[in-house]
């Protein structure tokens, strides 16, 4: 007999509650009192003195809870930032922690979580799988529509010892309850909006043209699986909600539908995301965000084109792209094809301000070898990446991309 073909596997994991919609963070009293008492709230700094951040506080504390606020949030979450906020954390015998902002101060929650209950350095567990337990229970809520942080088991920060970000990823670090309230994005800027939903789109992206990791059931599991049955469906959701909205909620802040399809989309994002993991847009902004100090959606989704450009020219490949075109603009599939997927990202980056080429964030056309040299560096990202990433493949992907030349669509 034939063998049979291989059955599909699925690997998802998720906080034990995630609500979305309007409204959503009525539940935070509830939720948190779940988990503990003593209320560490990490929140991003824009929200001092505002009229949310006082309106949770006064619920929490009329629940019964002990809430300490710590907004020292630094820009690239400095590991000795993140060391003192756990210092707080202690201080204060949190034994719950909500995270309040975008993605930066959600990371920085994740790390004082860790840091409040296992010893520092946090370089100890810099890489996959390095946490030894579980953390202090996190209930996340995003203010940004875009990372997916909420949701997924890493924290990215910089350590002046490292020449780029470092990542702590684990199970461990995946929030108890997410609480996604749209309500809570509608004053964020244009830039902010579209530089984090674009990184929305690359995930939903990524994670559903991410190569499936070989299983082991009877190992300990990786981190990030690749490609699997059960984010497959959800990263086309991601891309449906994201592509028709995107655009408009950076055009028009104030338009509600729009906040809560990208809020969604970027949640659906993360979930995918947070269990295959993302590949070579990823693997090529760390190094672009270091030396061009650019907002990380800014560098992933400034590449997406290119990233796409080169992954449509494999077959299965393109396949894969075209789908996620289709759940874009909403057509059907026989109308679709990695050709109109990457023209339509094209236009969508130009609609939402994402820089066409690396020249335009100054990058300089010189810097292009070592960019690739770093980026090789991401060897857990390269690793579910569609295609085997070369250093000549990725230095000429960087060219085309410094340059602003894709391929010629009608040749192919
Ligand atoms: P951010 O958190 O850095 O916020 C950008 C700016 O917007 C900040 O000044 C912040 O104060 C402000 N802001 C946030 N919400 C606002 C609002 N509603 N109104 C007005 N201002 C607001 O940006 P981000 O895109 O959310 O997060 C980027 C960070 O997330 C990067 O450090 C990146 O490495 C990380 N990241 C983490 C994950 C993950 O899974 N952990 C995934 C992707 C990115």
């Amino acid at each position: 007999m034939p063998d049979a073909p291989a059955l599909p596997i699925g690997t998802l994991r998720l906080p034990a509650r995630v609500h979305v919609g309007y409204g959503a963070r009525a539940q935070l009293p509830g939720i948190v009192a779940r988990h503990g008492r003593r209320v560490l709230a990490v929140v991003d700094p824009f929200l001092v003195g505002t009229p949310v951040l006082a309106e949770v506080v006064d619920q929490l504390t009329a629940a019964g809870l002990d809430v300490r606020v710590h907004a020292d949030i630094t820009p690239e979450l400095p590991v000795d930032t993140l060391t003192a906020a756990a210092e707080v954390a202690r201080e204060h015998g949190a034994d719950v922690v909500l995270a309040i902002g975008g993605g930066s101060a959600l990371d920085a929650a994740k790390v004082v979580a860790l840091l409040s209950r296992y010893d520092g350095p946090l370089s100890r567990y810099y890489g996959e799988n390095l946490v030894p337990g579980p953390v202090l229970p996190i209930v996340a809520v995003p203010t940004t529509a875009g990372t997916g942080s909420e949701v997924t088991p890493v924290a990215v920060v910089s350590d002046p010892e490292r020449e780029l970000k470092v990542g702590v990823s684990s199970p461990f670090l995946v929030p108890v309850a997410a609480v996604v309230d749209p309500e809570l994005t509608l004053g964020a800027p244009a830039s902010v909006t579209a530089f984090s939903g674009i990184d929305a789109l690359v995930h939903a992206v990524e994670s559903y043209t991410a190569r499936p990791l070989a299983t082991d059931w009877s190992a300990p599991q990786p981190v990030f699986t690749g490609r699997n049955v059960l984010t497959e469906p959800i990263a086309l959701q991601a891309a449906g909600h994201l592509g028709p909205w995107l655009p408009v909620a950076v055009r028009e802040p104030g338009n509600r539908r729009a906040r809560h399809e990208v809020a969604l989309g970027a949640l659906l994002g993360g979930i995918a995301f947070g269990s295959t993991g993302t590949h070579l847009c990823h693997a090529l902004q760390y190094p672009i965000g270091a030396l061009t100090k650019t907002p990380h959606g800014l560098g992933t989704g400034l590449v997406l084109p290119y990233v796409l450009d080169l992954l449509r020219q494999d077959a299965e490949v393109a396949g894969r792209i075209a789908a996620l075109g289709a759940a874009l603009e909403g057509i059907a599939p026989e109308d679709a094809s990695a050709e109109r997927t990457l023209d339509r990202v094209v236009a969508i980056n130009a609609e939402i301000g994402v820089p066409a080429d690396l020249a335009a964030i100054g990058l300089d056309r010189d810097q292009l070898p070592h960019v690739a040299d770093l980026a090789l560096r991401s060897a857990r990202l390269l690793a579910i990446a569609p295609v085997d990433p070369t250093r000549d493949l990725l230095l000429d992907l960087l060219e085309r991309a410094h340059a602003g030349t894709l391929t010629d669509r009608s040749a192919t």
